[in-house]
């Protein structure tokens, strides 16, 4: 089945340059949740962060949220780049970005102002008895290269040229933008999708997550257009994914560990976090997590009530790579009888 997607790709690409009103657009300008994060700051202590290396020009700017907890909820944070931190460090003159002694929730805005490191600073050396409880959350604002637009812009049309060949749906189209929350959506009028830059974060080195994601979006939107009452459900959009990769028998389920991964990597990073910052329409995370594993561990039944899901909407040619080069779990007596049904009815 790999060999077929590997085929389909080629052979969608043909037909689909030709048929397809869809279209992808990447805007060159994203965000991102770089940081978010909490600390205790004790009294007298003067802590600092990386948050950008040196010589790194995606980033254009950055906003820095800070929660202090009560009962004395003030600190002083910052951003320096590194001769600004020095300086800051031994009590001299510095030019950095942010607040002395900001109490409870605020927020400030710094740029790159140097090719040097740039550090968030949180100061409390002014404090001598009371230790700090502080919520940090770091957006950066991303000025995409060309080239990367470009790559974004051509794997998301492979993708959509591979869907479009396996299944029957009218087209719709895909948007890359910056949102300030970790998201994506499936519009219910037309199916176009929007994936947040946030929520792909992270994802970009890992292709199976990436793909993952995209093909859980697709899933809402799919089954949307083909009038499908489960649409917006979260565990059925997943479930559809899950069923798709596992067409696809070499990379499809090594993409699904790389989803696995790319999940429990956010979980212990942040991603909660955001999510309930966010008021996030997914399940939890280990929710998540639990449902995928228990679907592999027992893909057979998943797999059989899948293709009476999938098959009717897909589309001759894949109907005929399922009888001829079936994929383990393959329905292959239900894509015939399909195929036979269509030709009765003449399509
Ligand atoms: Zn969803």
């Amino acid at each position: 089945m790999y060999v077929m997607f590997r085929t389909l790709l080629f052979i969608g690409c043909l037909f689909f340059a030709h048929e397809s009103e869809a279209e992808v657009f990447v805007s060159s300008q994203q965000g991102i949740f770089l940081k978010n994060f909490e600390i205790e700051i004790q009294p007298r202590e003067l802590r600092y962060f990386r948050i950008l290396p040196e010589n790194e020009n995606f980033v254009a700017g950055l906003e820095t949220r800070i929660n202090v907890g009560s009962p004395f909820p003030n600190i002083s944070a910052f951003i320096c780049d590194e001769h600004n931190l020095n300086l800051y460090k031994n009590g001299n003159e510095a030019n950095c970005f942010g607040m002395s002694k900001g109490n409870n929730q605020f927020s400030f805005k710094a740029n790159r102002y140097s090719p040097s490191e740039h550090y968030l600073v949180l100061d409390n050396r002014y404090a001598l008895f009371i230790k700090k409880h502080v919520n940090v959350s770091i957006y950066a604002h991303i000025n995409l290269p060309s080239e990367m637009v470009h790559t974004l812009k051509s794997s998301f049309e492979e993708m959509l040229t591979l869907i479009h060949y396996l299944f029957i749906a009218p087209d719709f189209d895909l948007n890359l933008a910056s949102c300030e929350q970790e998201n994506a959506f499936s519009a219910t009028k037309d199916g176009d999708i929007t994936i947040c830059s946030e929520l792909i974060y992270g994802s970009l080195e890992n292709k199976g997550a990436f793909v993952s994601i995209l093909f859980h979006e697709l899933g809402h939107t799919f089954m949307n257009l083909w009038g499908l009452p489960h649409y917006s459900n979260e565990k059925t959009a997943d479930e559809f994914a899950i069923a798709v990769l596992l067409m696809s028998e070499n990379d499809g389920e090594k993409y699904i560990y790389d989803w696995i991964k790319w999940f429990e990597n956010r979980q212990s990073a942040e991603g909660e976090l955001i999510a309930a910052y966010n008021g996030g329409q997914h399940p939890l995370t280990v929710q998540r997590i639990n449902n995928i594993k228990n679907i592999l561990a027992n893909r057979s039944d998943f797999l059989k009530r899948w293709s009476k899901v999938l098959y009717p909407h897909m589309t001759n040619e894949a109907l005929n790579m399922v009888i001829n080069e079936p994929y383990q779990g393959a329905n292959v007596s239900l894509a015939q009888e399909i195929l036979n049904n269509r030709k009765i009815a003449g399509n």
